[in-house]
């Protein structure tokens, strides 16, 4: 099984084989994680975030499904791009938001991927409770790290992230 670690940072400074992206579906950039994965990564990503929509994702990367392409100039090999949910207090989209993480590292498998850095995926602009998110997050990476990789890092951006993650690994 995969050690799992928890560091509070910026995600794009990671040297790791494979940084997971909270794209939107359009996979041509946004705000947070993803704008700042493309800033810093340089137009390669965009380049080939285009050449897949053109090639298998016209209507979009549906919610819960990963994909990777080159790293650019981040200091990875590869990003994996997956799609949170948006948070809803009316219906019940853990299984997307556990879908995220489970595809993100089959995808890092696939790869080879023996490090693999992930976001608190949706918990930004898609509005999911960190708490929960947290949960999920550890709970999934526990049940299905893949057979590669030996890191999963969760990069918490803020202290309050990275103190939720830490006392939902200890619970
Ligand atoms: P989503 O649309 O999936 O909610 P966001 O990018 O808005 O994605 O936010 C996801 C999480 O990533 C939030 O907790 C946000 O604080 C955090 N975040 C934003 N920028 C970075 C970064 N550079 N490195 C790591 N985490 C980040």
């Amino acid at each position: 099984m995969a050690r799992i670690t928890l560091v509070r940072g910026d995600i794009t400074a990671q040297r790791v084989d494979a940084v997971v992206n909270a794209a939107n579906s359009s996979l041509l950039g946004g705000g947070g994680v993803d704008g700042a994965i493309h800033r810093k990564g340089g137009p390669e990503i965009l380049a080939a975030c285009r050449e897949l929509r053109a090639s298998h994702y016209g209507g979009g990367l549906p919610t819960g499904q990963a994909v990777a392409t080159p790293a650019g100039r981040l200091e990875a090999r590869w990003v994996i791009h997956t799609v949170g949910p948006v948070w809803s207090a009316r219906e019940d989209r853990s299984e997307l938001l556990a879908s995220c993480y489970r595809e993100s590292l089959r995808v890092a498998g696939e790869l080879a991927a023996r490090t693999v850095a992930f976001p608190a995926i949706s918990t930004g602009v898609y509005g999911w409770p960190m708490a929960d998110g947290a949960r999920i997050a550890l709970r999934t990476v526990r049940e299905a790290s893949a057979e590669s990789v030996e890191e999963v890092r969760f990069v918490l951006f803020d202290e309050a992230a990275y103190e939720v993650f830490a006392e939902a690994a200890d619970a």
